[in-house]
């Protein structure tokens, strides 16, 4: 905590974010449940509890949306948690994991199926041991937010199969890879947003800008991650681009200072960019206030991450991260859409200014965030109104 205090030093509103969230009980420590508790706790508590030890962050704004809302997403994101501990897990043989990847949508619902020892820590494994109690509340859910949640599971459990015998060489193999383990989240959201009623029925239909939301968070952490994945020896920047300055993917960690490294970083920060202006418009379609914070801090984050990012030689050298300071601000200031336009603004005169005249991609930087400052400023709010609410609107 006083480290972080002393981050924020110079950014008063971000100790105040901070000391906001610490009263009201944000930074709480929730104990792993014992083995004795899951036997006595429902199906759902124990999916609760499991969260907040898997995803604190994921945890803090889920638990603002609407109940039955909640429920729906608390056991999608259980789901792909442990679909994505299988994808992990490299001590299981390949052919037997792409296997269990494209099964675990059947499996996960057997309540004789035994997960025991997959996943890469406490948590996840007791998440995994105890996968038929996640599979016990997603059976009690509206059979409409079921059948999302499972399709979604098969079509991302397949994709990682495919990706797990080919490489990520161009940046189309990048937007599939990501599609499959980011971009399905955002689909599988937008369904189950429509299906509870509190948002349009045709948000669903809207699956490109859907799928951009994932694309922009899953490379941001890809792009950050550099250093953690490389010292657990796996890599997921697409070599059609890092090749371009280097023979193998650790050498940017033994010159992190050099021009051509610090270019193939920018570049790939420019490519998740790209997706910006879908975001906005996908977050300027939500109507339900508390969705739309689910939404845009997960964004907001990603944003300042990417930023953060930019132009760092720390990236192939250290763990970088955005100060918790101004992850509090994030939580604590965005609340509608206007918040977010503000925060967008601030942000990308922020990047503007870290961008360098000799840096091969900062033309497209500059095109990617004039496109998001026209999307910002598009007037009046698009809006996917059904004809009864058009009419209601009218009459009204
Ligand atoms: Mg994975």
């Amino acid at each position: 905590m006083i480290s972080n205090l002393i981050a924020s030093m110079n950014h008063p509103e971000e100790i105040k974010a901070m000391m906001k969230l610490y009263l009201n009980g944000q930074f709480q420590h929730t104990a792993t449940p014992d083995q004795k508790t899951i036997k006595q706790i429902s199906d759902r508590e124990f999916s609760y509890q499991i969260l907040n030890r898997v995803s604190r962050s994921f945890a803090a704004v889920i638990h603002e949306l609407p109940t039955e809302v909640q429920d729906a997403v608390c056991a999608f994101y259980l789901v792909l948690r442990g679909l994505d501990s299988v994808e992990d897990d490299m001590s299981i043989e390949l052919e037997k994991r792409n296997a269990m990847l494209r099964t675990f949508h059947v499996d996960m619902m057997d309540k004789d199926s035994d997960f025991t020892g997959i996943g890469d820590t406490d948590d996840y494994r007791l998440l995994m041991k105890e996968f038929h109690k996640v599979a016990g509340f997603l059976k009690k859910l509206d059979p409409k937010y079921q059948a999302v949640i499972i399709d979604i599971c098969k079509r991302m459990g397949e994709g990682m199969a495919e990706f797990s015998k080919r490489e990520v060489v161009t940046s189309q193999d990048f937007d599939l890879y990501c599609h499959y383990v980011a971009g399905l989240v955002g689909h599988g959201l937008s369904d189950l947003f429509a299906a509870s009623g509190m948002e349009n029925p045709r948000l669903s239909e809207s699956k490109d800008i859907a799928n951009s939301m994932g694309l922009f968070l899953q490379k941001a952490n890809i792009i950050r991650d550099y250093h953690e994945d490389l010292t657990a020896e796996r890599m997921f920047w697409p070599s059609a681009i890092w090749r371009k300055a280097a023979l193998s993917i650790d050498e940017f960690n033994t010159r992190p200072e050099a021009p051509e490294s610090l270019a193939v970083l920018n570049e790939l920060v420019t490519d998740a960019m790209r997706h910006l202006p879908d975001c906005i418009a996908y977050l300027r379609l939500l109507k339900n206030p508390a969705i739309f914070r689910f939404c845009a801090i997960p964004q907001a984050m990603a944003l300042a991450t990417l930023i953060e990012v930019y132009n760092n030689p720390k990236v192939f050298t250290q763990n970088v991260k955005i100060r918790k300071g101004l992850a509090a601000k994030i939580m604590v200031e965005i609340k509608t859409i206007e918040d977010m336009s503000e925060f967008i603004q601030k942000q990308s005169e922020t990047l503007q200014s870290k961008i360098s005249l000799t840096d091969p991609s900062c033309g497209m930087m500059v095109d990617y965030l004039h496109k998001a400052v026209v999307k910002l400023a598009q007037s009046p709010v698009v809006t996917l109104d059904t004809e009864e609410e058009q009419e209601y609107r009218k009459v009204s």
